[in-house]
């Protein structure tokens, strides 16, 4: 599994998908940088999102508002407060960790001896301790189970402390504490403050949504797993403002459709499932995540929650703006409640990289076997559409060849090469999973056709060049 992942990881530095950030000074920790293909396999997510979210729902409007907000955005979220994570160093090894984490940590070495009863119940018992906020009894838990786990022989434990996860720096040059800024942990808040805004401007009436995309930051603890947990990632954030009452009407229609929208990327059904928060955040009256089945387990992809009205009513306290919407349709006035649907962009760049790798083994005609890695990217995201390949470099073919590239490039992202055999080109089409080729040969002269090969099933077939663009314009959209 551990193997599985690392392909992964070395195909997309390879292949141009992501790189360490700045890698010539070693890196930074839990940053990532997107290379030539990845900048396109992510840019194609989040357009793709964007239009299922917006142009094809009449009651969603977009909002790309600033990262950094009035201070007093995170006092009243509750973040400054408490989006904070415990955790705990270990003295001996100078390592820090999220102290949840570490007993997960513990829980799997016992699963893994076999005594799966015991990890089950170390987990209920640090939930319990954790929603307490028992730090005492759960470093005692943390001592004597490093000792059962044998993960290290050392007891040499500093206390538990709440760690806050929000980035801090200075807006201009006076450096007291009034400049103090945030960079946002979620990008969520931007849409709340401009509820009123975005109502008004763009005369929404209820329900309505607001979608967004963008950076947000966490001082994540522990950084780990590639770009599953980053510092500095992407959100795609929805939330949709609904009557007090019908939240968890909006909040099952929100469900299926957030799955479906995984499934019409060709995520299957049997690598995701709802797993329903069992602890609930104080302002929330349901919630759910989307889980991905990753080679290191199902983790979240995605989460939809039910808010209440509880972010609007903060802002409306704290800034002594009302939040109220007038709804004419029952002649009252009302702090909306809020479907919130949350995905994190590199999050699904991961997983489908992940559910499209696949290393091959091809029976060729002759008996003899061939291999391929192939990346089985739905074509309305890969980075590539069409990979144009002249067969020879003269006898006119590369000016045909051209002549396709220029009428087709301005529909959609193509590739143009004309070195190498034929056979080393489709592989590298594979590779950064490019769903078609198309091959102009000395027929092409004559007939007007070219050879199309379809990545997934390596079938060919000749198609008039007319065709090209409409056969292609018909599977990316
Ligand atoms: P986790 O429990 O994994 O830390 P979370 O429950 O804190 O995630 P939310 O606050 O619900 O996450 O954020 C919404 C989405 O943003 C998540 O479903 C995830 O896809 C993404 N996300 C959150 N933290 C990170 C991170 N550090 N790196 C990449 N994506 C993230």
């Amino acid at each position: 599994q551990e193997n599985t992942f690392q392909t992964i990881i070395s195909h997309a530095k390879e292949y141009g998908f992501v790189f360490p950030s700045s890698e010539i000074y070693d890196g930074l920790s839990a940053v990532y940088d997107y290379g030539p293909y990845g900048s396109e396999l992510k840019k194609n997510i989040r357009d793709y999102w964007w239009k299922s979210m917006t142009q094809m729902h009449d009651n969603i409007v977009g909002l790309d508002a600033a990262i950094f907000m009035h201070p007093t955005t995170w006092k009243a979220s509750g973040h400054v407060d408490s989006f904070s994570d415990p955790m705990i160093d270990n003295k001996d090894s100078n390592k820090r960790y999220r102290v949840d984490h570490l007993i997960e940590g513990f829980a799997d070495k016992l699963t893994e001896k076999g005594e799966k009863e015991r990890a089950d119940k170390l987990v209920e018992e640090m939930n319990q301790l954790l929603a307490k906020e028992d730090f005492a009894s759960l470093k005692d838990l943390i001592v004597t189970n490093n000792i059962k786990c044998e993960v290290s022989g050392t007891t040499n434990w500093t206390d538990i402390r709440q760690f806050n996860l929000m980035f801090k720096t200075e807006i201009g040059s006076v450096a007291d504490a009034t400049n103090t800024l945030y960079l946002r942990p979620e990008t969520a808040q931007g849409i709340f403050v401009n509820f009123l805004n975005v109502q008004k401007s763009a005369r929404m009436k209820i329900p309505f949504g607001i979608a967004q995309t963008g950076k947000a930051f966490r001082n994540e603890i522990v950084a780990r797993q590639f770009i599953f947990r980053m510092r500095e990632f992407e959100q795609m954030e929805m939330q949709f403002f609904v009557r007090p009452g019908t939240e968890l009407e909006w909040f099952e229609k929100w469900k299926t459709e957030r799955l479906a929208w995984h499934q019409s990327l060709g995520i299957p059904a049997e690598k995701e499932h709802f797993l329903p928060h069992i602890k609930l955040a104080h302002y929330a009256n349901a919630a759910v995540d989307i889980e991905y089945e990753f080679s290191f387990g199902f983790k979240e992809l995605e989460g939809i929650h039910s808010r209440t009205d509880f972010d609007l009513k903060r802002h409306q306290e704290f800034s002594g703006k009302k939040m109220m919407y007038f709804d004419p349709e029952i002649n009252q006035s009302y702090i909306p409640y809020v479907i919130e649907t949350s995905i994190g962009l590199d999050r699904m760049f991961l997983a489908i990289l992940s559910n499209a790798y696949e290393e091959q083994t091809i029976n060729k005609e002759d008996g003899s076997t061939d291999s391929r890695v192939v990346l089985h990217i739905s074509p309305k995201i890969s980075p590539i559409k069409l990979a144009i390949f002249p067969l020879t470099k003269k006898d006119g073919l590369p000016e045909i060849a051209k002549g396709i590239l220029d009428d087709c490039k301005r529909s959609f992202r193509c590739y143009y090469e004309e070195k190498d055999a034929i056979g080393k080109r489709y592989r590298r089409q594979d590779a950064i999973g490019t769903p078609f080729c198309i091959t102009i040969d000395h027929q092409t002269k004559e007939d007007n056709m070219v050879t199309i090969r379809h990545r997934d099933s390596m079938t060919q077939e000749r198609i008039a060049i007319a065709d090209i663009k409409k056969i292609i314009l018909a599977e990316i959209i």
